[in-house]
């Protein structure tokens, strides 16, 4: 199995002002094309069993290393390009917001959770929107680190490695994290996956 740069689903410049064409071109066009460039050469000589992206990346955190952190960040940063619409932001709407209230207790309290989450990632990392066990929690995660590896189904993510978010928002992790809740995340993204956890 090979890994592949996915294409994003919308222009570059179509999440402006909140995250800018200059940061997809270096974050998708550099950071995450050089993860599946040099997964790919790891792959070649890893001999891993694996049908799916899912499958790849559990086979290769049993390996551990470069091969799992460079697939590791492939699933990752894929995941994040399908967390991200132009058309995002906001609340959701249906089975994931009930979700959300009887578990998080309001929409408020969810939104404070994850900005808490990626603001107390030490370094580079990842938060996380998850259903483990068949109750929603924000897990954060170091470098590649994944929650699928950990036995959770992810539902959303936002990538907190400073290349996300230096160029639009220098130091500010913070404002960065509001602005992929209130103008960027894509709900259906996390709804679609919520209905096969
Ligand atoms: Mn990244």
């Amino acid at each position: 199995m090979k890994l592949e740069l996915p294409e994003l689903a919308f222009a570059k410049d179509a999440l402006q002002p909140h995250m800018s064409a200059t940061t997809l071109d270096f974050h998708h066009g550099k950071h995450h094309n050089a993860y599946v460039t040099k997964g790919n050469e790891l792959l070649d000589s890893a001999n891993l069993n694996a049908e799916t992206l899912e499958e790849l990346v559990k086979a290769s955190a049993k390996v551990g290393g470069a091969l799992f952190n460079n697939i590791g960040q492939h699933y990752n940063h894929s995941f994040f390009w399908n967390s991200l619409s132009p058309q995002g932001g906001g609340a959701p709407t249906g089975p994931l917001a009930s979700k959300i209230d009887a578990d998080f207790g309001n929409f408020d309290n969810f939104k404070k959770e994850f900005v808490a989450g990626g603001v107390g990632q030490f370094g580079s990392g990842w938060v996380w929107l998850v259903a483990d066990a068949g109750k929603l929690k924000i897990v954060k995660t170091a470098n590649a680190e994944c929650p699928l590896t950990m036995g959770m189904v992810p539902l959303l993510v936002c990538d907190v490695w400073e290349h996300a978010y230096y160029l639009d928002y220098q130091n500010r992790r913070p404002d960065f994290l509001s602005a992929f809740l209130d103008h960027l995340v894509n709900w259906d993204f996390a709804a679609a996956n919520l209905a096969k956890a």
